[in-house]
């Protein structure tokens, strides 16, 4: 069994590292208001739709698969997807009017389904699930690559002069729920947390979805939007492509 120090190595390099610069273009684009939020939103936007359609799978589809046999399991995912959207929508509504508290909100919304990623990244690095998540350098790439735009959202809600407070506590609310999720994989923690988070996660992913939609409408969305969209997409698709064609 690898240490545990070694498989937080291995979260920090191909999940803390990627969403670190993932926030990095939001700094070279940083007298370029507009075309940021224009070109970044679709961007953001592009990826949005993949990571949700994502966490939305990996939740068994909130519980689709069982039927209406109305079982714990089966209302317990729908009730998290629910609330996922809920706590943070009303949280945010009521939040202060600081303008990097969007940032955070967002931040904490995607943090929460790397609880999950990190309770599969641990029980795989142990033995304890046959999930083909990271064993291979491709797919670690392929994590990579989805962080990086898990970054990058984040980003686009940074304040227009974004201090390094801002990014070192969005960092923590994105960045570190990954590690904490990997000692609970390792632990043994019943798998089906990590779908609940996921299903929790698929409804912030929401939250998320709208606050960017928000976002592009404070300009009118043009030709820069939908290529932003496209970009977004791309990536995480081919971060998808290469994360499957390599399994059995
Ligand atoms: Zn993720």
């Amino acid at each position: 069994m690898a240490a545990l120090a070694e498989i937080v190595a291995v979260g920090i390099a191909i999940g803390v590292i990627p969403l670190l610069i993932g926030f990095c273009p939001r700094f070279l684009f940083a007298n370029r208001q507009r075309f940021w939020s224009q070109f970044g939103g679709g961007m953001a936007l592009g990826f949005m739709m993949i990571f949700f359609t994502d966490l939305i799978g990996d939740s068994g589809g909130l519980g689709e698969s069982l039927g209406l046999t109305m079982s714990p399991t089966q209302i317990t995912l729908a009730a998290l997807f629910v609330l996922g959207f809920g706590v943070f929508m009303m949280s945010s509504l009521k939040g202060t009017a600081s303008p990097s508290s969007t940032a955070y909100f967002v931040a904490a919304a995607i943090g929460l389904h790397a609880l999950g990623e990190g309770i599969v990244v641990g029980s795989n690095f142990v033995g304890q699930m046959q999930i083909e998540e990271l064993s291979t350098v491709i797919q670690g790439l392929s994590f990579a690559m989805h962080k990086f735009l898990e970054g990058f959202t984040i980003s686009i809600f940074f304040p227009s002069n974004p201090r390094l407070r801002n990014v070192l506590v969005a960092a923590l609310l994105g960045g570190i729920p990954l590690l904490i999720g990997i000692p609970l994989g390792i632990l043994a923690y019943p798998f089906i947390l990590a779908n609940f988070l996921f299903a929790a996660g698929a409804g912030a992913a929401v939250f998320v979805i709208l606050k960017i939609t928000l976002l592009i409408g404070q300009n009118k969305p043009d030709i820069t939007t939908i290529l932003g969209f496209l970009v977004g997409f791309l990536i995480v698709y081919v971060a998808a492509l290469i994360h499957f064609t390599v399994l059995p």
